[in-house]
């Protein structure tokens, strides 16, 4: 990055210390991950120059000839992997995403029905200071107080409500959603069915998570958690509402589509099509529960007792710290993760029960069941001693050394 060091030097610095961060410390956010090189490359590219509003053959400014092409790739690339009859690739992240299908779909006022936020939904699932709960009728579903879904009361409360929309996924469920069963409850309640496969669709492209797309009317993704690749999003559809989606992203949500990220959407799903992916996905899965595994032989209680995808809840109450307090002390001890509400939490919402923990990112950089043994460990260690700054700054140093073995993808240069 000689040209940055040059230019802005005090941005470079933060990039390289950024850089160095997520070397040196082990990232259990469940919704981050490490992007190949390429990726970056991609996405670090001329591409970010172009305007390119409208569609690949379909465009309102010249000059698309390579435009069209890398966005033609990423589209067939996406419709390949995730056996899906039409893709957009143009919205700029998640949330966007969702709200192109809203307005695809809904008028103001109409009703949608999701997963409560407190209960592992996301925030455009119809959350009170989500555009998705201010514009639209936003009823919630929660879960039962073991953390697991309860199909019966979702059906119930879909009959009662009668939703446009019916939205299956979330942001911390450590489980598998049984989508066929959506799809029957949103056949009974004249719904259309929208998956948000944000979190876990790498999981799904690896083959070890069920795929939303035989029974989803819609299937909206983020590219950057377990797919690994840039921050972006995609819709994925039947052809029936094709035109409709592709008309609610642009121009109804958004301008020109960013094309370096389009690029890196491309490389991103190349990489996620191949052998060693599907290795990766199962590595992961087999990490998370390596890690449950670890923490539930120290006594920690998790949301539903384990996971069968990426992500771990823990309900720190038997423990006597809260979340915040707790990941602010991991956070010091190289162990970064987020605070997180679990089921019926009866504290607020800033300084919740529990933290969430997810193998993604980890499993990227090559660690297996044996580390995560040792993550348990960590963890463990340093809850216990939330308030003791000496034991943070030892297992700070451990945790250093350790990642010197397990180089993250794109960060390779930085091992000594
Ligand atoms: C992360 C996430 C999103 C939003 O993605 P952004 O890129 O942060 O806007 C949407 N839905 C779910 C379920 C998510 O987990």
């Amino acid at each position: 990055m000689h040209y940055l060091r040059e230019q802005d030097p005090e941005i470079y610095e933060y990039i390289v210390q950024e850089e160095q961060r997520q070397h040196e410390k082990i990232r259990l956010i469940a919704s981050e991950n490490y992007t190949s090189r390429a990726v970056m490359e991609a996405t670090g590219s001329a591409l970010t120059n172009k305007y390119s509003e409208g569609y690949p053959g379909k465009r309102y400014y010249e000059g698309q000839q390579l435009i069209d092409k890398v966005e033609a790739k990423a589209i067939e690339r996406a419709k390949t992997l995730f056996g899906a009859e039409h893709a957009n690739v143009q919205p700029y992240s998640g949330s966007p995403a969702n709200l192109a299908v809203y307005l695809a779909f809904l008028k103001p006022g109409d009703t949608i029905l999701g997963m409560a936020l407190p209960h592992g939904g996301h925030l455009t699932h119809g959350a009170k200071v989500s555009i998705s709960g201010k514009f639209f009728h936003a009823e919630s579903y929660e879960l039962d107080r073991s953390g697991i879904l309860n199909y019966d009361k979702v059906r119930e409360q879909a009959l009662a409500c009668r939703p446009k929309i019916l939205i299956a996924g979330f942001s911390a469920y450590p489980r598998i959603l049984d989508f066929e069963r959506f799809r029957r409850i949103a056949d009974e309640a004249g719904a259309l069915l929208l998956v948000d496969m944000a979190h876990f669709a790498g999981l799904v492209a690896g083959g070890v998570y069920p795929s939303p797309l035989p029974y989803a009317d819609v299937v909206t993704t983020t590219t950057h958690k377990t797919l690994r690749g840039p921050r972006g999003a995609m819709i994925l559809c039947k052809e029936q509402h094709a035109a409709a989606i592709d008309k609610a992203v642009f121009p109804g949500c958004q301008g020109g589509p960013h094309n370096h990220t389009t690029a890196g959407i491309a490389v991103a799903l190349k990489e996620a099509a191949s052998p060693a992916f599907k290795a990766y996905a199962a590595q992961v899965v087999n990490n998370a529960q390596a890690l449950a595994a670890a923490l539930v032989s120290r006594g920690y209680n998790l949301v539903t007792g384990g996971t069968d995808n990426h992500l771990i809840l823990v309900d720190l109450n038997n423990k006597g710290v809260s979340g915040r307090t707790a990941a602010k002390a991991l956070d010091a001890a190289g162990l970064v993760l987020n605070c997180n509400a679990v089921p019926f939490d009866t504290r607020k919402p800033f300084d919740p029960s529990g933290i969430r923990l997810g193998a993604a990112a980890v499993t990227s950089r090559g660690f297996r069941e044996a580390q995560m043994e040792q993550v348990g460990k960590w963890i463990d260690t340093v809850i216990q001693h939330c308030d003791d700054t000496a034991v943070q700054a030892k297992v700070a140093d451990e945790i250093k050394e350790l990642c010197q073995d397990f180089p993250a993808p794109g960060l390779e240069h930085l091992v000594r």
